[in-house]
């Protein structure tokens, strides 16, 4: 049934048919996985760099059948509201405020990439209501990933994305990213993220600062091979947007709700962004809902200035949806598990990936929180992959720690891991365990 009639996303259809369908994950309990053959897996990448809270939550299921029996739908057009979104806005404002007060709004969509189309509108909408309706432009990096939409595959950087459809979209240009062990090799840390976080400037006044409308990036770019940049460049960053009045957007799609030790990823950069999107984690997959965060100066002029922004969804807010998202908070709240990621966990999991460094395949490994990356090199000591810039060690890799029972994914050469938060000291000493067994087998 799956060949025959289903046509999965991201997917290459010739392989599909080839392999007579995908494996089948049918169960899932805390951090484990289990397949349609009875075969569990420790869960590395949080179903999609999502579950944040693990499998198995009642509380979430109640919250949900409790709500679509009290009222399944109703939407918040027309000057109607439920209880639960706006329980949730209020929620997350409380949040956002932990790093920037002036978080004070929250606009909800179902999935991050239309989070994302909601900035490309809401951005311009905004500078359209201040008077400087030449502010169209968007920068972001290349290899970003901000969604699949056509705006958000288009402020995205993956080229591959890019060259199915003619994206990007105009008004959008991509600058480098901050991948050192890719990019900046030999220099020190300080020096790669000032050269990085220089091009933004050259771009911004390449094209004009009166054009500029916003920088969005993610805090960790995750799909683009958890990228953790150097700590001054963020700074560098916001800087830079402040000399040239452009607004400062974070995508939180995977970074939020705990993965880095902290509500926002923004936060522990130590930067105040006007916009920031969210979702997974915001509910841990459960069900799907995102949402923009949005600054008060921005709310304020759309206030001050009337009119209709003309733009959302028949489930914005959907009242479920929240519900479940704000079940998923009390557990983060009341688990402690965004401190004990920054603390207990997140450490603990950088310590336990260090075992790994002298592996004679292994480039770099790093992390933060529980998100991190191992790269895989044909040389040690050097940054070069096998078989070329992309590599070709990585899926082998992969297959042998999924075959070993650990769920991870390959980008490029890297392996990437993101497990739940409510991993537990013996599971990560585990997941580490399976890829040391991985590597040796693949070397
Ligand atoms: N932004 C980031 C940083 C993401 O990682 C993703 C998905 O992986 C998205 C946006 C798009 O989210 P969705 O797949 O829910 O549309």
């Amino acid at each position: 049934m799956d060949v025959a009639h289903h046509l999965p996303p991201q997917s290459d259809y010739k392989v599909q048919h080839e392999l007579g369908g995908a494996r089948f994950i049918v169960s899932a309990e805390g951090c484990r996985i289990t397949d349609g053959e009875g075969v569990t897996m420790l869960d590395g990448m949080a179903g999609l760099w999502c579950v944040n809270i693990g499998y198995g939550r009642k509380e979430l299921a109640e919250a949900a059948y409790d709500q679509m029996l009290e009222l399944p739908f109703y939407n918040t057009f027309f000057k109607t509201a439920t209880p639960p979104p706006v329980r949730l806005a209020a929620k997350i404002a409380e949040k956002m405020a932990i790093g920037n007060p002036d978080l004070t709004h929250v606009f909800f969509n179902n999935s991050g990439s239309e989070a994302n189309d909601t900035i490309f509108r809401l951005v311009r909408y905004y500078w359209d209501l201040k008077g400087e309706s030449k502010r169209k432009i968007f920068i972001s990096r290349k290899n970003a990933y901000h969604g699949s939409t056509v705006a958000s595959a288009s402020l995205g950087g993956m080229t591959f994305m890019h060259e199915q459809g003619g994206l990007p979209i105009p008004g959008v240009e991509h600058v480098d990213q901050p991948y050192q062990f890719g990019e900046g090799f030999d220099e020190t840390p300080e020096a790669f993220a000032t050269r990085v976080a220089n091009t933004i400037e050259e771009r911004i006044l390449a094209v004009g600062p009166e054009n500029v409308a916003a920088f969005i990036g993610e805090p960790v770019q995750g799909a683009g091979g958890v990228i953790i940049p150097p700590n001054t460049y963020w700074p560098q960053v916001e800087a830079i947007c402040r000399k040239y009045g452009i607004l400062l957007v974070c995508d939180e799609v995977i970074c939020g709700f705990g993965r880095l030790g902290h509500w926002f990823g923004h936060q522990y950069f130590g930067i105040k962004p006007d916009l920031i999107t969210m979702a997974k984690g915001m509910s841990s997959g459960y069900l799907p809902i995102s949402a923009v965060g949005v600054s008060r100066h921005i709310v304020d002029l759309m206030v001050e200035k009337g009119g209709e922004f003309a733009h959302g969804f028949t489930y914005s807010g959907h009242p479920t949806c929240a519900a479940v998202a704000l079940a998923n908070i009390e557990i983060l709240e009341s688990e402690g598990l965004v401190g004990r990621t920054k603390t207990v966990t997140g450490p603990y999991f950088a310590n336990a990936l260090k075992r790994l460094s002298d592996h004679p395949l292994v480039g770099e490994v790093r992390s933060l929180g529980l998100i991190g990356a191992i790269e895989i090199v044909s040389r040690k000591g050097t940054n070069q992959r096998f078989g070329g810039a992309e590599g070709t060690a990585g899926p082998i890799v992969r297959d042998l720690c999924i075959e070993g029972g650990l769920m991870v994914r390959a980008i490029r050469d890297s392996i990437v891991m993101c497990p739940p938060l409510t991993i537990s000291e013996a599971e990560i000493d585990e997941l580490v365990s399976i890829i040391e067994k991985a590597l040796n087998a693949a070397d």
